[in-house]
This record gives structure tokens, sequence and C-alpha cells, in this order.
């Protein structure tokens, strides 16, 4: 049992799982890192050393980039991923791993192509035309079709002025 579960009477409350939520996000079109609903459109994710690679290369090719191994991971506004880029440890920082392994069977198989092809960046943030989603009995998985935007990092700091000019932005 988790450390932490609030406790109704006799019984233990979980909190929606990760599951939960993930199923929640890509049926409601909700952003994975604010919960709030995203508009029609392009939507944003935060991507790896190897499938940014991936990404640059195909654009470098003029050949369109299909995420097509899905990932766990779902998409977000974009001023929520340049946030996320910069705040969530394990997409910042160049060395760090994700928890799970099962969260990127993506960056795996791409970093085995790619490897060594296209140096310079840490990760991106990615903007995509559309996402499609599958909601099986175990997993919500994403796949991201039509690259929009890329803006590459070596350090995800890097984004720190186009988020201050996304938020002043939706200000006006
Ligand atoms: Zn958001």
């Amino acid at each position: 049992m988790p450390a932490i579960t609030p406790w109704e009477g006799e019984e233990p409350r979980f909190a929606l799982t990760d599951y939960e939520r993930s199923a929640a996000c890509a049926r409601k079109r909700l952003c994975s890192v604010c919960d709030q609903a995203m508009p029609q459109g392009p939507v944003w994710r935060v991507v790896g050393a190897a499938e940014s690679a991936a990404i640059a290369e195909a654009l470098a090719a003029g050949r369109p980039y299909r995420n097509l191994e899905p990932t766990l991971e779902g998409p977000g506004h974009r001023a929520c991923m340049l946030y996320a880029s910069m705040v969530c440890p394990y997409l910042a920082r160049p060395n760090a791993r994700r928890g799970t392994p099962a969260a990127e069977p993506d960056d795996d198989m791409t970093s085995h192509v790619v490897r060594g092809a296209v140096r310079g960046a840490m990760g991106a943030v990615v903007g995509f035309g559309e996402y499609e989603y599958a909601v099986t009995s175990s997993r919500v998985l994403f796949r991201f079709l039509d690259v929009v935007e890329f803006l590459p990092h070596d350090t995800a700091d890097e984004h720190l002025d186009e988020l201050r000019a996304e938020l002043d932005r939706m200000a006006k």
C-alpha cells in the first residue's frame, strides 16, 4: 500500500491512478500537466534526446516525422510543456533516467537507430498537429502526428524566454 493514502471511515481512498488520469486526459483532451482542457489544434509534449534527434533528422531531410512507437506520456498546452521542460528533473537533465522503463519504449528504439547521427540537443519541446490514443485495460497509449513546432534545447532553461512570451500572449 502506498505510504500516503487518505482514509475515509474504514476504507482507504486512493487518489486517481495515473491510468485513470491518463484515460481522462486522452478522452477529454485534457492537458497532462494542468488537467485543463486543450483547445482544438496543436498539442505539445517534451521529448528526450533520442526523439529530439530523430525529429531534427526528419525535418532536415524534409521527411514527415511519426512517433510510431506509442508513448505513455500525454500531451499538454504549449506553456505547460515549456514549463515542464524546465522543472521536471527527469526531462530537464540530460543524464536523468525515467523511473519506469515502460514509459519510454520509443526512446530506446529511436536511439538505436539514430545514435550518433545528430548531436547537440538534449531534448525538445515539440508541437504536434494531432494525437491519437488507445485506452487498453491496463494502459493508455499516445501517438503524435505532424510536427508543427520544434524547440530543441541543450539545457531546459533555454525555454524561459519562450515561456515568458507564451504567458504574455495568453494574458492578452
Ligand atoms: Zn496545461
